[in-house]
């Protein structure tokens, strides 16, 4: 007995100095690094995602085989806890049972069933393993990239704690120490101790103390091992899920700096450009990573040959910053030829891969320890562009056309009212302040203003509404680009530049309600203008025809016989979670007939415009709207729809691709949901017209 505690014992506390040793080792890297605000703030909402996330499973059950594998080995490590407890009080104490539960028999029950439930589970993930090994180094693999090897070693420590403790546990039952007495309920342990029997008390014995040993050493190795490799995010994907931004690390980005030049030093950084940049947050969500590839297997830019993949940008920044651990936890000046001291671009991450991004939130969506990709990557475009001044040459123009002209086109405020000549109704233009009859301030953004194909989906919506008799006025040549370009693409400070001018005017006019068909103002509009004093109720044209039409103000007729296949833009759907309304509107269209391809809703595929994507060139790989183009074409759809200027540009540019190669049938017609609206409305909305808008000829699916 002293023998067993002895060594017991050492067990242990080799186990804890080395579990302890690298423990702090963690914490003190993860707190070393800048603050990251805001993560306290929203405490039900983060109760709600740790309960659903981490302990429901939530993300990880989207995947049915492996999700559920994972979910019994969580649990089953939960429900385990308990036999550690038990293990080290069969070393002290042959008469041990745990305090307040005792020996209840559904305890003994509960642990077997979660035992030989992780067994089957470690049988599923080493099958899915070994079936996806030929394809690992294929880039379509989730797995492409990730470390394998560790996963075979955490399988076998898995196996080696269950195995020990239901050998242990099956002797005991011969020895008279088990706690469950002579019940079936853990019908595990019974059925080896049934299979022990026959090799009487003493041999029992030994096997008992053998593996309630062993037990104790593999659990402390298995912690010591988890802790030095990926499936650290074990322990650590618990608080990250936590303190991650609610309701979901999408919308506006994490940070609006503040860029008061009063409050500037030589120190001040803006963005990330080294390790030591990255806030707690970030560091917390470098060592959660997973490996799994979720991320990868959803990102547009790594589907379409793109070197970005979100999980090796993780990856990669995670080995720098345990690379960088000791120069930065060292304290004071990191040296000039230190590994702290390299440009995260492009030492750790290739331009290639920073630029590729889109800022879809397809990876944040699918990662399921909740890591925030893109408030990274957008920290590292705004170190690389407001300290830096390094980014695609094209980007330049953009910016300047926003900074001179108001717009990324760089066409002028005097072209920001041509969309609304011809309408057949008087738009009205806030001089002053708006008037109190008029409702919303309709948001035209500078595609819809200025963009030929977008200002048919401008003046769709403009009928629409004045049909529906909502009053509205537009900005007309005060309205100015929203900045999202230039913040996706790191120029925060041109961003807050228009978004504070914006707010004034808004502010100025007494605008309170705002329709906006963009999806990119409309997210910066609602959600990030808040953060700079801009607080607006802000609906978008999907929301409000939906709404009218609902109501019975708006009336779909028999105008359209279309089969009809709609794409959700990613600042719409993903970044508002904004799915339902724009399908309720062509639902509600007698002739559609609504057909989803096989990428859509939370798993939608970006149109390549997002993140400034739009103005810069797409010259790696296959483009990102010819793939999700061909998608749409592959449904059959006489008609592919949006709710997003930007998408609708896209897809139109790669459907007269496709049908200039001979690809796509002549008849298909990119269009948004209010185009089909306004085109089945009867009475018809269009008083007057253009040719080829409404409900007229050459319209989709016009019978
Ligand atoms: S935001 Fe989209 S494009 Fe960017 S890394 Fe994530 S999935 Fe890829
Ligand atoms: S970032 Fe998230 S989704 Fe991507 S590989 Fe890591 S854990 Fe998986």
């Amino acid at each position: 007995m002293a023998d067993r505690i002895a060594i017991g014992l050492a067990v242990t506390v080799v186990g804890l100095a080395a579990v302890g040793w690298r423990g702090w080792f963690l914490y003190r890297l993860v707190v070393n690094g800048r603050p990251a605000p805001g993560r306290f703030e929203n405490v039900g909402a983060q109760v709600k995602a740790e309960l659903l996330d981490v302990f429901a499973q939530r993300k990880l059950l989207r995947r049915s085989v492996p999700g559920l594998a994972h979910f019994f080995t969580f649990w089953g490590f939960v429900i385990l806890m308990f036999t550690i407890v038990e293990s080290y009080g069969d070393l002290f104490s042959k008469t041990f049972a745990i305090w307040g539960f005792g020996r209840a028999r559904a305890l003994g029950f509960f642990e077997d069933l979660f035992a030989v439930a992780v067994l089957v589970a470690i049988v599923v993930f080493a099958v899915i393993r070994i079936r996806q090994a030929p394809s690992r180094r294929e880039r379509a693999s989730r797995f492409y990239g990730s470390h394998t090897d560790a996963a075979w070693v955490t399988l076998g420590l898995i196996f080696g704690v269950v195995a020990t403790l239901l050998l242990y546990r099956g002797a005991q039952v011969d020895t008279g120490d088990f706690p469950y007495g002579k019940s079936w309920w853990p019908f595990a342990s019974r059925l080896i101790g049934a299979a022990f029997r026959g090799l009487g008390h003493s041999a029992n014995m030994g096997i008992e103390t053998a593996f309630v040993l062993a037990q104790l050493a593999v659990i402390w190795g298995f912690f010591v091992f988890v802790l030095h490799s990926k499936h650290m995010h074990i322990v650590v994907s618990e608080p990250n899920v936590l303190f991650s931004r609610r309701p979901k690390a999408l919308g506006p980005l994490a940070t609006t700096p503040d860029l008061d030049p009063e409050k500037m030093t030589e120190e001040t950084v803006f963005g990330v450009g080294h390790a030591g940049d990255l806030t707690w947050k970030q560091r917390l969500d470098l060592l959660t990573c997973t490996e799994c590839g979720r991320c990868q297997d959803q990102c547009p830019a790594w589907n379409t040959g793109k070197p970005l993949s979100p999980k090796l940008v993780i990856m990669g920044l995670r080995d720098h910053l345990f690379a960088s651990a000791g120069d930065l936890l060292a304290g004071g000046e990191v040296a000039a030829d230190s590994v702290a001291a390299k440009t995260l671009v492009p030492d750790v991450i290739a331009p290639d891969v920073l630029w590729s991004c889109t800022t879809c939130g397809a990876c944040v969506e699918q990662c399921p320890v909740d890591i925030e990709h893109v408030d990274t990557i957008v920290d590292m475009r705004r170190y690389e562009v407001l300290m830096e001044a390094r980014f695609p040459s094209e980007a330049g123009l953009m910016l300047r056309n926003i900074e001179n002209q108001g717009d990324p086109w760089g066409l002028g405020a005097s072209h920001r009212l041509e969309w609304a000549e011809g309408l057949g109704f008087e738009v009205p233009v806030v001089t002053g302040t708006i008037p109190d009859e008029v409702e919303y301030l309709f948001w035209v953004g500078c595609a819809g203003a200025l963009d030929e194909r977008a200002r048919r989906t401008t003046r769709s919506i403009a009928r629409l509404l004045h049909h529906a008799g909502v009053s509205f006025a537009v900005l007309g040549a005060k309205e100015s680009c929203t900045g999202d370009p230039a913040r996706r693409l790191g120029n925060e400070y041109l961003y807050q530049t228009q978004a504070q001018a914006n707010i004034e005017t808004l502010h100025g006019a007494g605008v309170k309600k705002i329709v906006a068909s963009c999806p990119h103002c409309f997210n910066t509009i609602s959600r990030e203008y808040p953060a700079l004093g801009g607080d607006f109720e802000v609906i978008h044209h999907s929301q409000l025809l939906d709404r009218l039409v609902a109501e019975g103000r708006l009336r779909p007729g028999a105008g359209v016989a279309a089969t009809v296949t709609y794409h959700d833009p990613c600042y719409l759907g993903r970044h508002n979670e904004i799915y339902d309304q724009p399908r309720g509107v062509l639902k509600r269209v007698p002739g559609v007939e609504l057909t989803e391809m096989h990428r859509h809703g939370r798993t939608g595929f970006c149109c390549g415009a997002g993140g400034a994507r739009m103005w810069l060139e797409e010259s790696i790989g296959k483009r990102i709207n010819d793939e999700r183009t061909d998608e749409a074409l592959g449904t059959g759809a006489d008609v592919i729809s949006t709710a997003c200027p930007y998408c609708l540009i896209m897809l139109d540019d790669a459907t007269k691709g496709r049908q200039a190669e001979g690809k796509a049938p002549e008849s298909v017609r990119v269009a948004d949901i209010a185009q089909i609206l306004e085109q089945s409305l009867t009475p018809p909305a269009v008083s007057a017209a253009a040719p080829g808008e409404g409900s007229g000829e050459g319209e989709p699916g016009a019978r």
